[in-house]
């Protein structure tokens, strides 16, 4: 095992760096609501590996489909050609999606389906006849993904200063007043009137230079950061009255987090565009989807020269074993309920989540469907420090967490039991007694 951790950290140095350098892990093994470590034991995996199983481990069914998928048809492009699996996933991820966002374009990731939904809501301007239309506005605090441009319009300043392409790109700045919601439960009740930081933007640039806003509804990796009652209601509002094209990044919501198919429907706001991929396929096959409002999408085809070419499809666009896992991933999901299980949990969720309320370090928890952020005050001169403790700690006694910033999130496979949520905060509880 020691030799396998020095050659990640040589080989692989970008993905395994410094935090497991400082403390090399592996997995070696999964199966439903577990993970098997390189040194045998189990861990309770509280973020569906990546904010992305949600139907847990090693599905048998999902693994069968991408055996026969394998052996059966290992690939076909989908331009100029086709194969039926895609055909069959894009109507049932468009049944999925809010009325009227039933074009689909597949991708193989979730940072791919951004670049893509960026760039087809430039072309979709063009095609408007608002080729002005170029500018692109994200969130501070927003993540988008590693591609040029889910950089550009993401919120980590430091990733945008080197790799920032996209010109005249802003960002909305009131992110981190969204955050906290002093324990309250439910959604934050107050702020909608942040989302008229978008009308700065449009009275600053002026309307005719955006294209597009894009956010997360609920932003994952930052922080579990739920919006307040009404704020995406306002942008979506704001972004009517402008001539501006709405991209919700679903690329965690979709596929039941937020107890609901998309976050767009949870909160009851259309956008013209949503991302996804992660929970597509349970994670099993990477594979990511853009899915457009119709009658959008239809206006750039009919108008622009080269149609559908413009939007660039991959080689693995609607790979067929990403296809195979999609489609038995979405068979699982609808067999065992399981947005509407996320949904009926949420309480119980949020209840064992606000028993930390009162712990030591414990500054704010934020619940949203089967979503948790427990924030910790930053320990004075190291920020972020405490939370990848508890990280460590929690990993050594058989949890999996994520530490982002000061915030452990928790987002675990929707076949969650309710011993196992009680297991997850129980052990928080201990371990935040035992940190600095
Ligand atoms: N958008 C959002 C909202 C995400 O959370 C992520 C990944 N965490 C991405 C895009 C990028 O997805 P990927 O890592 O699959 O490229």
């Amino acid at each position: 095992r020691g030799d396998n951790d020095q050659l990640a950290s040589f080989w692989m140095p970008f993905t395994a760096n410094r935090a497991y350098k400082a403390n090399p892990r592996q997995l070696v093994s999964a199966s439903g609501m577990y993970y098997r470590s390189s040194d045998g034991r189990e861990i309770l995996d509280g973020t569906a590996g990546l904010w992305c199983s949600n139907a847990g481990h090693c599905r048998p069914e999902i693994a069968e489909a991408i055996a026969k998928a394998a052996s059966t048809l290992d690939f076909a492009p989908t331009f100029q050609l086709g194969h039926p699996l895609p055909f069959e996933l894009a109507q049932r991820v468009a049944a999925l999606m809010p009325d009227g966002l039933d074009r689909i374009f597949f991708t193989n990731s979730g940072s791919e389906s951004v670049d893509s939904a960026l760039k087809i809501a430039l072309a979709i301007q063009r095609a408007k006849g608002q080729g002005t239309r170029t500018r692109l506005i994200g969130r501070e605090r927003g993540y988008h993904g590693t591609g040029f441009g889910g950089i550009t319009v993401g919120g980590l300043v430091n990733n945008r200063r080197v790799f920032s392409t996209l010109p005249g790109a802003d960002h909305l700045r009131h992110t981190h007043d969204i955050g906290r919601n002093a324990f309250a439960r439910g959604f934050p009740r107050h702020g909608a009137e942040l989302a008229d930081d978008l009308q700065r933007l449009v009275d600053l640039h002026g309307a005719e230079t955006i294209a597009a806003v894009i956010v997360e509804p609920m932003a994952g990796s930052t922080g579990v950061l739920v919006p307040p009652v009404g704020y995406l209601q306002r942008l979506r509002e704001i972004c009517d009255r402008n001539g501006i094209l709405l991209i919700f990044d679903e690329v965690i919501t979709a596929f039941g987090r937020v107890g609901a198919p998309t976050a767009s429907e949870a909160w009851g706001v259309t956008p013209d565009i949503i991302t996804m991929a992660k929970g597509l396929t349970n994670a099993a096959v990477p594979m990511g989807a853009v899915a457009v409002k119709r009658e959008l999408h239809d206006a750039v085809i009919d108008s622009v020269p080269g149609g559908i070419e413009l939007f660039h499809g991959y080689t693995y666009s609607g790979h067929p074993l990403a296809s195979a896992a999609g489609l038995a991933t979405l068979d699982l999901y609808a067999r065992d309920g399981l947005f509407d299980r996320a949904n009926d949990l949420a309480a119980y969720w949020e209840d064992a989540a606000h028993g930390l309320k009162g712990r030591r370090h414990v500054i704010d928890i934020r619940t949203i469907g089967l979503v948790a952020g427990i924030e910790l005050e930053p320990r004075p001169g190291a920020p972020t420090a405490r939370a990848m403790e508890l990280f460590h700690a929690a990993f050594d006694n058989g949890l999996l967490v994520r530490a982002t910033g000061d915030i452990i999130a928790l987002s675990p496979p929707l076949i969650v039991e309710k011993a196992q949520i009680d297991e997850m905060f129980g052990k928080l509880a201990e371990l935040l007694e035992t940190i600095d």
